[in-house]
């Protein structure tokens, strides 16, 4: 029959157990594609092996099979589209939207911002290290988020050129998630707000590239009941350690589809939030959900 017209995904890196943060991102994704009887993506992002803990990978898809996450394909892994990250590295610079730098951490000014020192040439003495994108301060990039609204903001102003490709040569998130995810043709990409500032900048990646970009949806940032942030990279908060219909309800919770206190099992509360599943129930966040690190 005709392709289903949703795709979605989860993508985590493999930097540790899956975490609360995460599984609000997993559960979010989940019920956004199947509430559309769209399909259901996982992407073990591993292209950063300096950050990756050994068998985490594996341990996050086992940790999402438990609560019943489970993708409508085998399990992508971003470290095997390295020729793809290549080849859109090459077009931007053959096109003149990427250039090589030859500045390192250190030569970059207080406020963080590249002043664009290589963009138009390597200064004498310096070799090649990274690749950036280049951005125009004028330029704004804007989308209608399917939870928190309209976002605009101008790339070039918030850190100037932004790296592509590292100085340790590899190849950079703004970049690898953009071709990764035109590559899977996701139609929307679902995940915390934490990212929603990266956005624009894959906005310009995506345009830059000639490919159409997805639609999106950022879920709340979830925090403890000081107000302070869940992080992914907190090892003091495993989803893992607590009970799962407990971990789900949280979730689900922070999702605004808390199900009634009867739904005990893990797929009662499943398909109670998906027989109830209204992005309007969602809410912008942060939220608080009762959390506290364990
Ligand atoms: N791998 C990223 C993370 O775990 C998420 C990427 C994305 O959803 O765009 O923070």
């Amino acid at each position: 029959g005709a392709p289903p017209a949703y795709i979605g995904r989860f993508a985590p890196s493999p930097t540790g157990a899956l975490h609360f943060g995460s599984l609000v991102a997993a559960v979010g994704s989940y019920l956004r594609a199947r509430s559309l009887r769209g399909r259901w993506l996982v992407r073990i992002e591993d292209l950063d092996p300096p950050r990756e803990v050994p068998g985490a990978a594996e341990e996050q898809v086992e940790t999402l099979a438990a609560f019943g996450l489970v993708p409508d394909a085998p399990v992508a892994y971003q470290s095997r589209s390295a020729a793809l990250h290549q080849k859109a590295l090459q077009q931007l610079l053959d096109s003149g939207a990427a250039y090589w730098c030859g500045c390192s951490r250190r030569d970059l000014p207080d406020d963080g911002i590249y002043p664009g020192t290589c963009r138009h040439g390597l200064p004498p003495g310096r070799e090649p290290r990274s690749v950036r994108m280049r951005t125009d301060n004028a330029e704004i990039e804007c989308f209608v988020d399917a939870v928190q609204g309209e976002y605009c903001d101008h790339p070039g102003r918030m850190g100037g050129d932004f790296i592509i490709l590292r100085g340790d040569g590899l190849i950079a998130y703004q970049l690898a998630v953009v071709v990764d995810d035109a590559a899977s043709a996701i139609t929307e990409v679902v995940r915390g707000a934490d990212l929603i500032d990266s956005t624009p900048r894959q906005l310009l990646v995506y345009r830059r590239l000639g490919l159409k970009p997805p639609d999106w949806m950022h879920l709340p940032i979830v925090t403890d009941d000081n107000g302070r942030k869940l992080s992914k990279s907190d090892d003091d908060d495993p989803v893992i350690a607590r009970p799962r219909a407990e971990a789900l309800r949280l979730a689900l919770r922070a999702l605004g589809h808390e199900p009634p206190a009867g739904a005990r099992w893990l797929d009662t509360q499943m398909n109670w939030a998906l027989a109830n599943f209204d992005i309007a129930r969602i809410p912008r966040g942060p939220v608080a959900v009762g959390v506290h690190p364990l």
